[in-house]
Formats: structure tokens, C-alpha cells, sequence
């Protein structure tokens, strides 16, 4: 079904930048927390719940006219390509989450790109439109895997969405930009759309969905991205339809796997319903068009040379604009 009803709100054409709503499409037993106890090799024996799970968040975001970005996980796209169809028919974007789901510091450029290549062949055919946008399974793109970049370019990628500038144990990269930027890489430039994070007296605070939102007060969450608004930033926000799934089959695991993986799931589709009610959203490609015609030049320039630093970790500060482009 074609969302066709007017009025739209996703469509901006001036006015505030909308924020970007992405679903990362993978089912429970698929997550980067269970991988040591559930081999890839075993994933269809597992009971499927990504279809449903997903028809529920298509259902939300239906009611409201919101759309979104899906970064569907190749081995769905394979399993399910009607639920392929079924997000691009409701005027959603496709989007790439890998095939295998391996966290791309784990894999060599040579396996990162076969995966890759696989991946956006299927989902392209499936949605009949070029995969441009990038999601890596559990932000794994890093210090450790910055050469990544080069090669989603070369792929065709116009927009990333995997560096989390934060300190995690399994991803994660502190002191790069919490806002937009471009990145040159030898093969050109993709743009960096991170997920939401908030300085709060100084400290990285991660409030861009996920588990966070789920073990945060909802006050607290929402407090934290309209600073981000009131810094004249759209912030970009994740979630998976497991998510959305309280009743899903319990997977033995480490206690702080099942413990991020298990916690507040009956709170996340009403907490979703405030959020959206609050804010505006849209999927990434609109939120950087839109972005990229208001801002001009005015953003951040980070060479890969200066993120690929072995010693340390390169800062904002350390990172130099191109010329004529001004931090913000
Ligand atoms: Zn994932």
C-alpha cells in the first residue's frame, strides 16, 4: 500500500530540518549480544518474528504519516523479500544492515565487501531503487575499521550511519563529530549522519534509541534530544523491531547481554507514539538532502587520515576543516 493521502507531514520543503527515523531490521536471535551462543549457521532453525514485529512499527508509523529508513539485514531480505516490498510500498527508504550481520572490525575489506556486494544486489532488486544509505551491524565502524568508508563509497553508498561517538565495550568512537559531517575518503566523499548524542556537562551522552531509550526515564530521553533541536541539529534516531517485542523467545547468553537486549521491551511502541508525536521525522536521504540545501558549506570535513590515527583518538578539535569550510 501506497501511503498517498494528503496532507504529508514528511514533506519539507523549507522550515525546520526533520530528525531521521531508522529501524534497523533484524530478528532477536540475529543481535551482535547473542552471536557466541546462536551460530549464523542455525538462524532458520530459530522461530521468525521480524516480520510481525516490523508490521507493528509499519503500523505506527502509518497512522502518523511518519517515514523512515530501514536498513534491512540481507539474510531477511533473502528469508522475507515481500516484507522488503511491503516497507519500500509504504514510502519508506531501503536501506543496507550487512548480510551476515558480522561487525565489520571482525571481517577483512575483502569480506566486508563481498558481504556488502551480495547485500545491496538483493535489497536494490528487491526495492528497485540504488542502496545508498548504510547501517553497520552494532556501529562497527570504528577506529579499528575506518577503511570501511572507502569501500561503501565505491559500492555506491552516499550515506553512512554507523559511527557512534561514544565509548562502548562492542562499538563505538569517541571524540569524533556528534553532529553531520562529509568524510574524504580515497575514493570520495560519503556523509556521516551519527546517532543522536548529547554533551551534557561535558560527558557523551547517548539518547538516539535503542537500548538507551528503553533503560532511560522517557523524560530524560526526550529532554536530551530537544537539546540537541535547541542546537539547531536534526538528530538521528535507531530502533529494531525486536524491540517492539515483549514476548519473544528468551536467549541464554552474558547477564549484560540479556540485560541490555531484555529490558523495558513492553515500554518501547508507547514511548515511540510520544516521540513521534513530538517531533518530526523522516527517513535519512530527506533529512540530508534537505539538511545539505540549508546548510551549504558550512559542515565539518574529516579526512580519513585523521580518523584512522593508530595512537590516540583523534578529537574535534584535531580534525581540520577542508578550506573554506568552517566547524560548526
Ligand atoms: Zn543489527
Amino acid at each position: 500500500m501506497v501511503l498517498a493521502s494528503a496532507p504529508d507531514k514528511n514533506v519539507f520543503s523549507a522550515g525546520p530540518v526533520p530528525n531521521a527515523l531508522t529501524i534497523d531490521v533484524e530478528d532477536y536471535y540475529q543481535v551482535s549480544g547473542f552471536e557466541s551462543r546462536v551460530a549464523r549457521n542455525q538462524w532458520h532453525l530459530y522461530p521468525s518474528r521480524v516480520k510481525e514485529n516490523t508490521e507493528r512499527l509499519l503500523v505506527i508509523l502509518r497512522r502518523r504519516q511518519v517515514r523512515a529508513t530501514f536498513f534491512v539485514l540481507g539474510w531477511v531480505g533473502q528469508n522475507c523479500p515481500d516484507l522488503v516490498r511491503q516497507i519500500r510500498d509504504e514510502g519508506h527508504e531501503i536501506g543496507a544492515h550487512s548480510f551476515w550481520h558480522h561487525r565489520i572490525y571482525t571481517q577483512s575489506p575483502k569480506a566486508f565487501r563481498e558481504d556488502l556486494v551480495r547485500t545491496v544486489q538483493l535489497l536494490g532488486d528487491l526495492a528497485g531503487q540504488p542502496i545508498r544509505c548504510y547501517r553497520a551491524p552494532s556501529f562497527s565502524i570504528t577506529r579499528a575499521s575506518w577503511w570501511a568508508l572507502e569501500i561503501l563509497v565505491q559500492e555506491g553508498f552516499r550515506y553512512d550511519c554507523s559511527v557512534f561517538p561514544i565509548w562502548h565495550d562492542r562499538y563505538g568512537a569517541p571524540g569524533a563529530p556528534l553532529g553531520i559531517y562529509r568524510v574524504e575518503t580515497a575514493a570520495g566523499p560519503i556523509w556521516e549522519f551519527p546517532p543522536a548524542v548529547y554533551r551534557f556537562l561535558g560527558i557523551p551522552v547517548p539518547c538516539g534509541g535503542g537500548g538507551y531509550f528503553r533503560l532511560y526515564p522517557l523524560w530524560w530521553s526526550l529532554w536530551c534530544l530537544r537539546a540537541i533541536r535547541r542546537q539547531d541539529r536534526p538528530f538521528l534516531f535507531y530502533l529494531h523491531p525486536w524491540e517492539l517485542d515483549p514476548q519473544q523467545p528468551r536467549l541464554p547468553g552474558p547477564l549484560v547481554n540479556r540485560f541490555r537486549h531484555y529490558w523495558n521491551l513492553s515500554a518501547t511502541a508507547r514511548r515511540l507514539e510520544v516521540l513521534l508525536d513530538e517531533f518530526p521525522f523522516a527517513p535519512v536521504s530527506q533529512v540530508m538532502e534537505q539538511y545539505l540545501r540549508q546548510k551549504g558549506t558550512e559542515f565539518p570535513v574529516v579526512r580519513i587520515s585523521e580518523l584512522s590515527k593508530p595512537t590516540g583518538i583523534a578529537t574535534a578539535r584535531a580534525i581540520k576543516p577542508a578550506e573554506g569550510v568552517k566547524l560548526r
